[in-house]
């Protein structure tokens, strides 16, 4: 039998020593940036090379290669930072960065345009800080999600910290991270422990770690913040009262795909079973293993869980589970309603207290114009010192604020230009779009930076037809890759072309069902005039209060588009 080939990445990892390569050489070269190996070895320390894409073309005429340097992203269980945490983060933009920070889907903070030589720095004095970037990217678990609401009860105690066991138990062990940036210092870190390897140096991973990125999060029924369909292990504790009966275990959730690849699609996770509190860590090590073993490494493209799991079926799956979790998983209990909430505005904590979801649009934290965002957040983590807090829809909360602090906290986001919830339509309240262009390089369109223009569009249509009230969860992307999540969406639009994108409708708010496409390679100019007949269509003949995607998935993607039609014709 002729033996696999495996993917370039397998080989540069197998080849590796676990994932050193030749980054030390690297750094110590005179290169403005790593080669290939290095560049996927550096993902595993959580960061990506990438270049000014707006300057490309009048570099190379001009003769100069590209104007490389690394995001950076660091590893927040939960999403949960200190207030001297955040401010480490703002000060480091600026010393290292292009003085932004970026909340991620995934509530971590990305810095960008970190020059080659400043890397270690940069982690160094994140470490001091106690801040990881291990593991925040690369074929890994990367960050663990919950729900970030900092209630006081015994529910949000417990994921808080099953986030944080979770990271810790399936954090790479071989100690490459603090030989490369942390002069083999191995004593802080603490956002999430490192524990040194008993017996292996990966017990869990193994020699070429897993075969694509791997994530985790943690929802209750009836706040699904963290979109727990989407992700490769989706857990849902079971709780009776405040005692809790185990965890409800989802597996094979994923949102990328490649346009025009049939084999490569969207999933939702499927219900897997019931384990008991004692038993999720194994359980979880368990599902991770048997990726590692069985997952695609011949093509990348399809080598997320959810392939896996759709080629062998969740029955095969659940047997394998069982052989080496040892017993039979019990059945999953049945929870639900599933619910979403984004957590902004004033909200009591449960201990006397009160936390504030204060809006990011599209999570970038940057002064603009007389937005002053990024000056605002430091004013405020200075000002009260208290937790902070970043969500799965790239927002941030203020925790622990007593009652006679709220008008001191309104009044700073007044002075600094920042919007409330109030102060923003549901459309943007809810959309999320990915960074893109100009540094991600796997853009094909622009996405963070048209998405605000996209939305006023949007908002004005939605206006004008009575509908400015509604919820409506819109993404954007600039590729196929689905950063922002938009494949559950209720309306998104992904990179498809050069400016044009292709256009889904029919997910959910609360984030149960996968998108179906509308339309191809619509030019950008011409998005919202696509949409808004759709919205019409809504507001005809919809049942009472169906959410918009609830009613595109109703009436289908034929009936939508005869309907727009029939628009154009008049
Ligand atoms: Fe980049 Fe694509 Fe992710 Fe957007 S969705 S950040 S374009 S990889």
């Amino acid at each position: 039998m002729s033996e696999k080939k495996l993917s370039k990445v397998e080989t540069i990892k197998a080849q590796s020593a676990y994932l050193r390569g030749n980054i030390k050489e690297q750094l110590n070269n005179e290169q403005s940036h790593f080669d290939e190996a290095g560049l996927q070895l550096l993902k595993f320390s959580g960061m990506y090379q990438q270049d000014d894409r707006d300057k490309r073309k009048e570099r190379r005429k001009a003769g100069q290669e590209k104007d490389y340097s690394v995001m950076v992203r660091t590893k927040l269980p939960g999403g949960i930072l200190s207030a001297e945490q955040y401010l480490v983060h703002d000060q480091l933009a600026d010393k290292f960065g292009n003085g932004t920070l970026r909340f991620t889907t995934r509530q971590g903070i990305q810095f960008y345009g970190i020059l080659k030589g400043d890397i270690s720095s940069l982690l160094k004095e994140l470490d001091d800080a106690l801040i990881t970037t291990l593991a925040a990217c690369g074929d890994v678990n990367r960050n663990v999600m919950a729900c970030p609401a900092p209630e006081k009860n015994r529910q949000h105690a417990l994921i808080n910290s099953l986030a944080q066991e979770l990271e810790s138990h399936l954090l790479p062990r071989a100690g490459t991270y603090y030989d490369l940036w942390l002069d083999g210092q191995k004593q802080k870190t603490s956002t999430v422990t490192y524990t040194e390897p008993v017996d292996e140096v990966e017990p869990i991973y193994g020699k070429t770690y897993l075969p694509r990125k791997f994530k985790i999060g943690i929802a209750f029924a009836q706040d699904n913040c963290v979109d727990v369909f989407t992700q490769d292990i989706g857990i849902v504790p079971v709780l009776e009262g405040e005692t809790l009966r185990g965890y409800n275990i989802l597996v094979g959730g994923g949102m990328g795909m490649s346009h025009a690849k049939a084999d490569t699609f969207p999933r939702l996770a499927d219900p897997l079973g019931f384990v008991q509190p004692d038993e999720i860590l194994k359980a979880a090590e368990v599902i991770v293993a048997i990726q590692r073993d069985h997952g695609n490494r011949e093509n990348r493209k399809r080598a997320r869980l959810k392939y896996l799991i759709h080629d062998w079926g969740i029955d095969a799956f659940r047997a394998e589970f069982n052989t080496r979790f040892g017993r039979k998983i019990d059945d999953w209990v049945e929870v639900g309603p599933f619910e979403v909430d984004d957590h902004l505005g004033w909200r009591a904590q449960g201990d006397g207290r009160y936390y504030y979801g204060i809006p990011v649009e599209n999570g970038r934290v940057k002064d603009a114009g007389s937005v002053r965002l990024r000056s605002g957040l430091r004013k405020i983590a200075e000002q009260f010192g208290t937790e902070l807090r970043i969500t799965p829809h790239h927002n941030i909360l203020v925790t622990d604020l007593q009652a006679h602090q709220k008008n001191e906290l309104l009044a700073l986001l007044k002075e600094y230009g920042i919007r409330t919830k109030e102060e923003i339509s549901n459309a943007r309240r809810y959309s999320i779009a990915c960074p893109a262009l100009p540094t991600c390089g796997q853009a094909i369109t622009e996405s963070e930076r048209v998405m605000p223009d996209v939305i006023t569009g949007i908002e004005k249509a939605l206006a004008s037809l009575g509908l400015g009230a509604e919820d409506i969860a819109i993404r954007m992307t600039g590729c196929p890759n689905g950063c922002a999540r938009p494949y559950t969406a209720e309306l998104a639009f992904v990179g498809r072309s050069l400016n044009q994108y292709n256009i889904y409708v029919g997910g959910s708010f609360e984030g149960l069902h996968i998108v179906q496409e509308y339309a191809e390679l619509v030019p950008y100019d011409a998005l919202v005039t696509t949409v808004t007949p759709l919205f019409a269509y809504w507001r005809q003949a919809r049942q009472p209060d169906e959410r918009f995607g609830d009613f595109c998935r109703r009436v289908g993607v034929d009936a939508l588009k005869a309907y727009a039609a029939t628009l154009q014709v008049a």
